[in-house]
């Protein structure tokens, strides 16, 4: 059997220790795994895709089983171009149950060799949130128990610069 290659694509704006935890999950997993950026999200981000990109490298720059990179367009198209057989997505509540499912029966709908699998988060992370991130930050509160120091850095760069 040849290995999986699985993918975890979201738009981490910015990334947090909520998605750590499951970029560990999968790592654990699967032999090779890709953090995939959405470059143009709907949801009109605070980073630019390149600086997402760069702090989740920053973040996992020491394991070599993890590749980050960006995609614009389908991710079935993403994951049929790469050979890549698995989805990775976070499953925190109930609330995020809904829209997951509807994806993952329509990219299973687009590309029948595709599986989605749901990880769940350690409890502690499972309320957390890129937005709750992005609130708190800008409202200058401490984000040190939900981002690494690099995000924090980040984001404490982008609201002093706005200010
Ligand atoms: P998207 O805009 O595609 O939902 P996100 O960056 O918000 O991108 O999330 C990417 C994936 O990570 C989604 O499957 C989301 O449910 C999951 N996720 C986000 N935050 C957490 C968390 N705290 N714990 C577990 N999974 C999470």
């Amino acid at each position: 059997m040849k290995p999986i290659l699985a993918v975890y694509p979201g738009s981490f704006d910015p990334i947090t220790y909520g998605h750590i935890d499951v970029v560990e999950r999968a790592a654990a997993l699967f032999p090779h795994l890709v953090i995939l950026v959405a470059r143009n999200t709907s949801k009109a981000p605070l980073f630019t895709d390149d600086e997402r990109i760069a702090m989740i490298r920053e973040v996992f720059r020491s394991n070599r089983s993890i590749e980050v990179d960006g995609f614009d367009g389908l991710l079935v198209d993403y994951a049929r171009r790469r050979k890549a057989s698995v989805i990775v997505r976070g499953l925190r509540a109930v609330s995020d149950f809904e829209i997951e499912f509807q994806m993952a029966l329509t990219n299973r709908k687009m590309s029948k060799e595709l599986e989605t699998i749901f990880l769940v988060p350690r409890e502690q992370y499972s309320y957390l949130n890129s937005t709750i991130v992005r609130e708190i930050a800008r409202l200058g509160g401490d984000v040190s128990d939900f981002v690494p120091p690099v995000v924090r850095r980040q984001l404490r760069a982008k609201f002093r610069l706005r200010k």
